[in-house]
């Protein structure tokens, strides 16, 4: 039989001081954003990590969790982040909850409200568990295929999608705002940091941003 134990989530000095080490790494990479940077220095990554693997918590790498997926590397989450630009009062939309680190990471700017979507129903269950357990709460965490975005929640004001997307979907141009962003890796084999801006109804500026490495976004799987 199982036994169900109560572990408290621990978040020692030692923890912490690993953590301002981290953040001075990202300072040294380039990441400039106070609020993003506040954000790393605070939240407890292995909180995120799988078993085993705590103690590379604060190591600036990505790393395995269940299904085959990854835990995004801390300077990936702090640029995506960064390219977000988060104001209070946005409303965001997550494509690949994963772990929920950077999940965490958004919800650490004040004001906001974010759903985030999985299509993976192992990491599902586990991350949104995870949240109860530490009390962390986004608006809505959802099992299915973030390539549709979620219409009935549109429009957003900023979409960040954390798997790499060959192209990049179109439901997600159509719901975002007037002013919204999305921020999205794009790319096969490697992908190149990508933003849109909704500057009208039709219209968007795109920019680049340099090769990052993702999981792939899937679509129309199950
Ligand atoms: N932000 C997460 C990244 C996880 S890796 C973290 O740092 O932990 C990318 C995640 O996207 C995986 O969990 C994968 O299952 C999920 N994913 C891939 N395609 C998806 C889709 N179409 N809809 C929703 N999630 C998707």
């Amino acid at each position: 039989m199982e036994v169900a134990t109560f572990v408290p989530m621990k978040d020692t000095p030692k923890h912490q001081g690993q953590r301002r080490q981290l953040v001075k790494l990202l300072m040294d990479k380039g990441i400039a954003d106070a609020q993003v940077l506040a954000a790393l220095g605070a939240i407890p990554r292995h909180w995120y990590m799988d078993q085993g693997l705590e103690a590379y918590a604060y190591v600036d790498k990505a790393y395995p969790i269940a299904a085959d997926q990854t835990i995004s590397q801390p300077y990936t989450v702090a640029f995506q982040t960064q390219l977000l630009d988060l104001q209070k009062g946005d409303k965001v939309l997550e494509i690949g909850t994963g772990s929920g680190y950077q999940t965490a990471v958004l919800l650490a700017h004040e004001g906001v409200s974010i759903y985030t979507i999985e299509r993976q129903q192992q990491l599902f269950k586990k991350t949104a568990l995870l949240f109860k357990k530490i009390g962390l709460r986004p608006k809505k965490v959802i099992f299915g295929d973030g390539y549709q975005g979620l219409p009935e929640q549109a429009p957003f004001d900023a979409i960040i999608v954390t798997a790499g997307a060959v192209q990049v979907p179109k439901p997600l141009l159509e719901q975002l705002a007037i002013g919204g962003r999305l921020v999205i890796p794009v790319g096969e084999k490697d992908q190149i940091m990508t933003r849109y801006v909704r500057t009208s109804e039709k219209s968007f500026d795109r920019q680049t941003f340099g090769n990052f490495r993702f999981v792939p976004l899937l679509k129309n799987k199950s």
